[in-house]
């Protein structure tokens, strides 16, 4: 299909300094977990973006110095002539296919821990270290300014003979040079503290100096946290924000704005933010300089993009997640393909796999972080190699869709069979919790993919037993049967089953059926991540009194990962909900329930109307296990494996059921030792 002239603006090219995009599409840096240690995964992945039509693809954040260290997380390092030789096949990869490469030079300050290279940590004052530890950070004196100017020159030097376009100074995130631009952090008596033209000044050297060593073939970008989100005692867009990108305006080739303080303002999850939804805080950047401005805010509407350059909120469309999400968002839109786009869904679970120092994944495309690993690639797939098999999946959630979208693509003959009158499983459930709507694109995109492929039989309210099952001449039946809640209050950190006898206790699956829920209502939570802090949100916006129990020490904890929890918490505490923490489930009867405090078990009774446990989910595998009593019937019948997969063999996310499907359609009919995955270890030199 042509491109719709509507969206020509998006691929017009885009001078920045010495280089030129060949379009307005920009991947921002973001984090992959993979860094100097994985560099052929980081090679691979970012090739793919560029292969996909991203015009400048940047690295993750990429240290300058030992003196900065983020173990165990994922970072790169442009520390000596190794690093130069390790990033050059990213650099590569990316110019393989027109685009331009850009790496985001980073110290850390007070926010890297140095854990592994043991190096005392540096901030403009000393103070206790940004990543709470016991240690603190020390100030740095004239000497270690200069010190630090010489190692983001040299790193700057390294770069551009690794091949880089564009070579950051990153003064966001609470990183050093923006610890320098703080009111907050920077509390020094000298040149570089004070007045804002003093704090700023740190930032302006290392403009020049970038320019000076690498400027002739380099463009020179600054990422620039505008709005630190602290209120007024921090860096705003309406004031000092604003008042060093005037003092800076002409400086760099590039500024790349957005919203920080900390990582989770800059990608904030969808609960908590719609796309676009940085605009109020960087549109007024275009109107200070001529330089091209890049920002972010999930963008995935074509429409949406071409607003934000009409209205001049930025040059460039910036994007991370939606890049993760669809690697080739720019590809489809310029081949007329918009409805294929794989909308990122603003769940962060990307950013838990940072958090959790793994390699990238995602809840739309499974291929990310795989591929060079498993060698998956976004958009190609081997076709099969032996003629098609005739392969039934029964379930229709997120492991059920993506296997059988994914087995058509291959060229498999599918029937997707499901019991519900609505195919979705899961995700029409959750996707009605607040804030969580646009969950409902795991489903749409995969809809929308699989009535493009005739292969791909659907059959809703089709309710399956073992007879049917044996009866529909498959070769293959995938089980994609799902979960359900626990009743038992056996949680991750509970452990035990809790004494549970009549009253009103209730699970998810019993709500989500229309069950009546009457106040005060207590909702246990020993599952810690979207249902617990989701369901409490409900119920008080239905007006009831809501307890929310848990052991662990916060609410929603493991929402840590998806940098969510502190949003969450202070939502649930605005709407009134009552938290209790530290509380494990010992027993529930008659409207009462026993909270023992997880450090001494002392027993506190709290009364309730509805009790809902949100501990875990178990696996509807019933079907599974009439078929395996029945494996004596399969040959009869033309069956040659069973298999189950996501929720129905081991309850998990939403993202490890996407991939699980995905997993199962590309790999079972090829020999195990073609699909063992790779591993990437240092060599002795
Ligand atoms: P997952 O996350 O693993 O994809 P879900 O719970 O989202 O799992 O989806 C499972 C789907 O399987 C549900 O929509 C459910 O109705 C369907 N299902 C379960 N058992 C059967 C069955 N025997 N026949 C047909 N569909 C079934
Ligand atoms: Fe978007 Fe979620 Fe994928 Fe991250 S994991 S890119 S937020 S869909």
């Amino acid at each position: 299909m042509p491109r719709n002239p509507r969206y020509d603006i998006l691929f017009e090219p885009v001078r920045v300094g010495p280089v030129t995009a060949p379009n307005r599409f920009y991947q921002t840096p973001h984090a992959t977990g993979m860094g100097y240690l994985r560099p052929e995964s980081g090679a691979k992945l970012r090739g793919i973006k560029a292969e996909g039509g991203w015009g400048v693809v940047c690295t993750e954040y990429c240290s300058i110095h030992p003196s900065s260290d983020d173990s165990p997380f994922g970072f790169l390092t442009l520390w000596d002539e190794d690093d130069v030789r390790s990033l050059m096949p990213t650099v590569e990869a990316i110019h393989d296919h027109g685009s331009l490469a850009g790496v985001e030079l980073w110290h850390g300050g007070s926010h890297a821990n140095n854990r592994l290279t043991r190096e005392p940590v540096l901030a403009p004052s000393a103070r206790p270290a940004l990543i709470p530890q016991p240690g603190s950070a020390r100030a740095m004196d004239k000497a270690d300014i200069k010190a630090f100017r010489a190692w983001h020159r040299d790193a700057a030097l390294r770069a551009r003979r690794a091949g880089f376009d564009i070579v950051y100074c990153y003064a966001g995130h609470d990183y050093l040079p923006f610890q320098f631009l703080s009111p907050r952090l920077n509390l020094r008596g000298d040149e570089y503290g004070g007045s804002l033209a003093n704090r700023v000044r740190l930032l302006r050297e290392l403009i020049e100096d970038t320019h000076e060593a690498v400027g002739d073939r380099c463009a020179v970008a600054v990422r620039l946290s505008v709005d630190e989100l602290h209120g007024p005692r921090g860096i705003t867009s309406q004031g000092e924000g604003r008042e060093i990108l005037a003092m800076l305006a002409e400086l760099p080739d590039l500024w790349d704005v957005n919203v920080s303080g900390s990582l989770g303002n800059d990608s904030r999850s969808a609960r908590f933010s719609d796309e676009g939804f940085q605009e109020e805080h960087v549109a007024f950047v275009k109107a200070l300089t001529s330089k091209p401005v890049v920002s972010v805010g999930r963008f995935t509407s074509p429409d949406s993009m071409v607003s934000q350059v009409r209205r001049g909120i930025q040059d460039f469309i910036g994007a991370a997640r939606p890049s993760i999400a669809d690697p080739f968002l720019p590809r489809k839109i310029d081949e007329g393909r918009e409805d294929e786009i794989r909308e990122c869904i603003g769940c962060n679970i990307c950013r838990s796999a940072n958090n959790e120092a793994v390699p990238l994944r995602c809840t739309q495309n499974p291929t990310i972080g795989e591929e060079w690993r498993r060698g998956w690639h976004p958009e190609r797939i081997e076709t099969t190699a032996g003629g098609p098999s005739r392969v039934l999946v029964v379930g229709s959630g997120p492991a059920g869709l993506e296997c059988a979208l994914t087995l058509g693509r291959r060229g498999h003959r599918v029937m997707l069979a499901e019991a519900e009158r609505r195919l979705g499983g899961r995700i029409n459930r959750e996707s009605t919790l607040p804030g969580l709507a646009s969950w409902a694109r795991v489903r749409d995109y995969r809809l929308t993919m699989i009535g493009k492929l005739p292969a791909i039989e659907l059959f809703p309210e089709s309710p399956l037993a073992a007879e049917d099952v044996l009866g529909l001449e498959a070769e293959h039946v995938v089980l994609a049967t799902g979960s359900r809640w626990r009743r038992d209050g056996i949680g991750s950190l509970g452990e035990e089953a809790a004494d549970l006898g009549t009253g009103q206790i209730l699970t998810p699956d019993d709500i989500f059926a229309g069950a009546e829920v009457g106040g005060p209502v207590l909702i246990y939570d020993d599952e810690h991540y979207a249902m617990g802090g989701a369901l409490a949100e409900t119920f008080r916006r239905q007006g009831h009194e809501v307890r929310l129990a848990t052991p662990a020490a916060m609410l929603s904890s493991w929402t840590v990962m998806t940098d969510e929890q502190f949003f969450i918490h202070r939502r649930l505490l605005e709407l009134g909900v009552e938290p209790l923490l530290g509380q494990r489930l010992a027993g529930a009867a008659e409207g009462v329930a026993e909270l023992a405090c997880t450090y001494t078990g002392r027993i506190r009774r709290h009364d309730f109307g509805t009790l809902v446990l949100v501990t875990g989910r178990m696996a509807e595998d019933g079907l599974y296990r009439e078929l395996a009593d029945r494996a004596g019937q399969w040959a009869a019948a033309g069956l040659r494996s069973v298999t189950r997969i996501g929720d129905c063999l081991a309850p998990s996310s939403i993202a490890d059921a996407v991939y699980a499907g995905h997993r199962w359609a590309r790999e079972f009919d090829r020999p195990p030792a073609e699909i063992v995955p790779r591993r990437e270890r240092p060599l002795p030199a």
